[in-house]
């Protein structure tokens, strides 16, 4: 597979041209194929159950998924995680409802799911590791300096250059909630760590080999330290909550985060970023089928 691997609307329909095809992918992710009675399940005509030719045991491979109480039909939702998953600057509400001609309230319910279902990865991030933090988000128009900076969340990320990014709000700012998120996501071992001279990383340097660039003084760059990739990052974010999403409040902000977690870590190949969002999505109904 090419590096640049594409996938858009034309690989979409010739992998999932019907609705059935959909139901058939999800049933066989989530479930065998053969039944314990060594019966085979096949997809029961115009439902979204499957049943035992054997011993007709039915299963319904939507349960405890997001698509589980939709009304949408399944290819619909194929369409708008392909959507989702292509757009890198983000997608709003507005913007799905166009596109897949379905009410704003439904394309804003199927964008919070696909988010919902987004967990960033648990390696630990090594080798050159930037962090910055940042305020993000809420609604400014009309409100005082400090009304709008209180609906503004504090965010943190972690980049390895070249490698992944962490990003996660933080309650406060301070020595205490950067040095959990530091420590949480950054190997201590080999890594340098890289920051700006923010004084929460007072206690961080003493458990990692820290270099810090001093913007207060004009110093952007000394060598290889710099903060110019977890920057980058933080433009991105705050380009695209601006232009795409207007504002996003605080109880909403981690899972577009996460999305743009999702973005940054999967970003050089379409295809293999649309068939992790589909595990992704289908994992996070895991739980509630082994539950039941
Ligand atoms: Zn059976």
């Amino acid at each position: 597979m090419s590096k640049f691997s594409k996938y858009g609307i034309r690989e979409l329909s010739r992998d999932f041209p019907t609705n059935k095809a959909c139901l058939e992918f999800v049933f066989n992710a989530v479930h065998d194929k053969r039944c314990s009675c060594g019966g085979v399940f096949s997809l029961r005509r115009n439902k979204k159950c499957f049943r035992c030719g054997r011993c007709k045991h039915e299963l319904s491979p939507l349960k405890g998924t997001i698509f589980e109480k939709s009304r949408t039909p399944l290819i619909l939702w194929f369409h708008a995680m392909l959507l989702f998953s292509n757009a890198k600057s983000g997608i709003s509400a507005m913007e799905m409802k166009r596109n897949l001609s379905v009410t704003r309230k439904c394309a804003w319910r199927i964008l919070s799911l696909l988010r919902s279902s987004l967990v960033q990865g648990t390696k630990k991030l090594s080798g050159i590791v930037e962090a910055d933090q940042t305020y993000l988000g809420g609604r400014t128009r009309g409100k005082s300096m400090s009304e709008a900076f209180k609906a503004k969340s504090l965010a943190m990320a972690a980049i390895e250059r070249h490698g992944e990014v962490r990003v996660k709000v933080i309650e406060n700012k301070g020595k205490v909630s950067t040095g959990r998120f530091v420590t949480d996501h950054v190997e201590r071992l080999g890594t340098r760590f890289m920051t700006d001279e923010d004084p929460g990383y007072i206690d961080t340097d003493k458990l990692y080999e820290t270099y810090m660039v001093n913007h207060t003084k004009k110093e952007y760059v000394r060598g290889d330290v710099h903060v110019n990739t977890v920057e980058s990052f933080w433009a991105h974010v705050k380009r695209c909550l601006k232009g795409t999403y207007k504002s996003v409040s605080k109880k909403h902000i981690q899972s577009y985060l996460n999305a743009f977690a999702f973005h940054y870590n999967n970003a050089h190949n379409d295809r293999l970023r649309f068939e992790l969002l589909l595990q992704l999505v289908l994992l996070s109904g895991a739980k509630t089928r082994t539950d039941s």
